[in-house]
């Protein structure tokens, strides 16, 4: 009796191993625009050599209605890495869906060795108001930074929340041994061709220098963000921003479709030379952020631009008031390169003003480098 008990108990200490390593797609039966509705996926079902289009199922909403989420997996030929690209995890930023859509786009299955699942439209609500942030009906209308609640809690206190849970449980982890997380700066604000990156782990590093891009900071990120959440569930990650907010940017979005190539093959998911690199580019590097912030109100005149190189003591914007007066000149505290700029003229205080990347000499920076305040993040 006891060798039958534990012999049942080893078969469903198996059966749950199992389950584990395999999640399984669920289909909900449901097809949205000729797409199948998945509420979770293994992307280890699908019929190799060919690309397939889901509709991933998030979180319910006061309606009753569910937000979806535009899925395309490229599943190869042959077995090989798991690749995850997203976008959309913020709403107001649309070159991530034209780089990673134009990366999708190259890409034939036949030849491939791996996955590629590319997600679109992450923080729905947020798209559809071409906004940072996700409006939930609780507490009078809150805006959620879904980019700082990961990896949510498909049990959590608001919708937003539980949305993370159930892509970072059912959609993100079981299909990523690898992942890029597309941004651009926010509303009001301009990037440089960008990433963040923990510099320190070197699988990390090996991805980040396959960039052709202007600059790379070493960061070790913050708490709630996709990247930092999906490193800790042991799935290498960069957090990569494409510019500015609202429109694509042509000069910038080829950059990233042939740095996202290149990790591509050097995971053998595709084959073909390395295209250009962060070496070829002679990307700037530097692991902490000298930030200029504004301590009056009142109108912008900036005096340097994206990725001009500044001297410490430098100035680098004048603000006057509605009289036409200088109520303030900003001066940056070290000598590095402009990484983020103010667009919007009018600011209140407290605004960014200029973030300039810089290698400093704090030896707390060396590894995967210095990191920032949550409000200075502008991923
Ligand atoms: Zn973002």
């Amino acid at each position: 009796m006891r060798t039958v008990t534990t012999a049942l108990a080893s078969l469903a200490a198996l059966t749950l191993v199992t389950a584990a390593a395999h999640a399984a797609t669920v289909y909900t039966g449901d097809v949205i625009q000729g797409k199948r509705v998945v509420s979770a996926l293994d992307v280890n079902d699908l019929e190799p050599g060919k690309k397939h289009s889901f509709y991933f199922q998030g979180v319910q909403m006061g309606t009753g209605q569910h937000w979806y989420l535009p899925v395309v997996v490229a599943k190869g030929a042959r077995p090989g890495k798991k690749i995850l690209l997203i976008s959309g995890v913020h709403g107001d930023e649309v070159s991530p869906v034209d780089a990673v859509q134009r990366t999708m786009a190259v890409l034939d299955p036949a030849q491939m060795s791996g996955t590629v699942t590319a997600v679109y439209d992450v923080s729905r609500p947020a798209k559809e108001g071409v906004t940072r942030m996700w409006p939930i009906a609780q507490w009078g209308g809150q805006l959620i930074d879904l980019n700082r609640v990961w990896p949510g809690n498909e049990d959590g206190g608001n919708a937003a929340i539980r949305h993370a849970g159930l892509v970072f449980n059912r959609l993100f982890k079981p299909n990523a041994d690898y992942a890029l997380d597309y941004h651009t700066a926010a509303t009001g604000g301009d990037f440089t061709a960008f990433i963040f990156a923990k510099l320190g782990k070197p699988e990390i590093r090996a991805m980040a220098e396959l960039f052709p891009i202007e600059q790379i900071k070493s960061d070790p990120g913050f708490p709630g963000t996709l990247e930092t959440s999906l490193v800790e569930a042991g799935i290498p990650a960069l957090t990569i921003e494409i510019g500015g907010p609202r429109s694509y940017d042509r000069r910038l979005i080829p950059l990233f479709v042939e740095g996202g190539l290149n990790v591509l093959k050097l995971h053998g998911v595709i084959p073909g030379p390395m295209g250009r690199t962060a070496k070829d580019a002679g990307t700037f590097f530097g692991d902490d952020f000298h930030t200029v912030r504004a301590t009056h109100g009142g109108f912008l005149e900036l005096l340097v631009d994206l990725t001009d190189r500044v001297a410490a003591g430098q100035k680098v914007a004048i603000q006057r008031n509605s009289f036409g007066e200088v109520v303030k000149e900003y001066v940056s505290g070290v000598a590095g390169q402009v990484s983020t700029i103010q667009r919007d003229a009018m600011i209140e205080p407290g605004t960014r003003v200029v973030q300039i990347l810089h290698d400093s000499a704090d030896p707390k920076c060396d590894g995967d480098g210095c990191g920032e305040e949550s409000s200075d993040y502008v991923e």
